[in-house]
């Protein structure tokens, strides 16, 4: 399938590792020019020349703390002045602090909601006016299966997770008609270096091996098995292509049959 993907300019937020880098890579084989994002420095440029040696796009890495207003600012910027357009937005950030609700303070809520909510609100304020100058583009945010299913001990990512679920789905109505489309794209437990350094974490402090830990989650997806980044990044690809052009305010999980429930 011809995605019509080539030659499109992408801002991949959060893309030195993980589910966004396995995006950005996915979407730099469709002949995609990229704008990622990151804060470590080291890392991202690492990423940005591997993916430019591998599929010779132009690629372009501005480090950036998705947490600050400004920098977030100044990566649009850097972006708009390197390609001059954005068609594509993919937000994404790191994951809060795991802990139930009394044992989190005041500043953890705020500085996650700052990380997880008003990021994507700053990113999408920014590349929208262009975006319906030209009548086209796409709007996909990286969230979880927390925002349809909660999961224990998150309340932090339940919560937050769901106010950027009702913000697409209201701009997805707002927008449409400008052809632009906003949809959420659902991660369950996946393959990054964040899922295995916690299932290592768990290990040593419980004394049981990183496998054990791992089949704990495993144990509860009827696929039996975590997601690997790739599989994530295909649908990811599909919704910010030509091709999903009638799909708008959806969320649409890739979790291995994860959540129970019917929609
Ligand atoms: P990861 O830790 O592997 O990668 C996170 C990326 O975010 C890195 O590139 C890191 O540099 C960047 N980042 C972190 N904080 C940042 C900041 N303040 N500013 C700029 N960049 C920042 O994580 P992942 O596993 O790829 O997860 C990505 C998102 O998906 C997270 O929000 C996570 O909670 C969510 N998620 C992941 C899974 C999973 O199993 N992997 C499941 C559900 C939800």
């Amino acid at each position: 399938m011809d995605l019509g993907l080539k030659g499109k300019v992408a801002l991949v937020a959060a893309a030195s590792k993980g589910l966004g880098k396995a995006v950005a890579e996915e979407l730099a084989n469709e002949g995609v020019s990229l704008i990622l994002c990151a804060r470590d420095s080291v890392e991202l440029q690492k990423t940005c020349d591997e993916i430019r040696e591998k599929s010779k796009v132009p690629v372009l890495g501005i480090t950036t703390d998705l947490g600050k207003s400004e920098e977030i600012e100044k990566l649009y910027q850097s972006g708009m002045d390197e390609f001059g357009q954005i068609d594509i937005l993919v937000t994404n950030v790191g994951g809060p602090p795991a802990g139930i609700f009394e044992n989190l303070s005041r500043q953890n809520w705020e500085n996650s909601t700052n990380l997880l909510l008003t990021s994507v609100l700053d990113l999408t304020r920014l590349v929208l006016p262009q975006m319906k100058e030209r009548g086209w583009g796409r709007i996909l945010n990286i969230t979880s299966i927390a925002s349809k299913q909660p999961v224990d001990n998150l309340i932090l990512s339940n919560s937050l997770r769901a106010a950027v679920t009702g913000f697409a789905k209201t701009l997805a109505n707002e927008i449409a008609p400008f052809g632009i489309t906003v949809n959420n794209i659902l991660p369950g437990y996946t393959r990054t270096e964040r899922v295995i350094q916690l299932a290592e974490t768990i290990a040593q402090k419980e004394g049981i091996t990183p496998e054990e830990a791992t089949s704990r989650w495993t144990s509860e997806i009827p696929m039996k098995r975590l997601g690997e980044p790739h599989e994530f990044a295909a649908l990811a690809a599909f919704l910010v292509s030509e091709r999903a052009s009638y799909i708008t305010g959806s969320s649409i999980a890739v979790d291995g049959g994860w959540i129970k429930s019917l929609f």
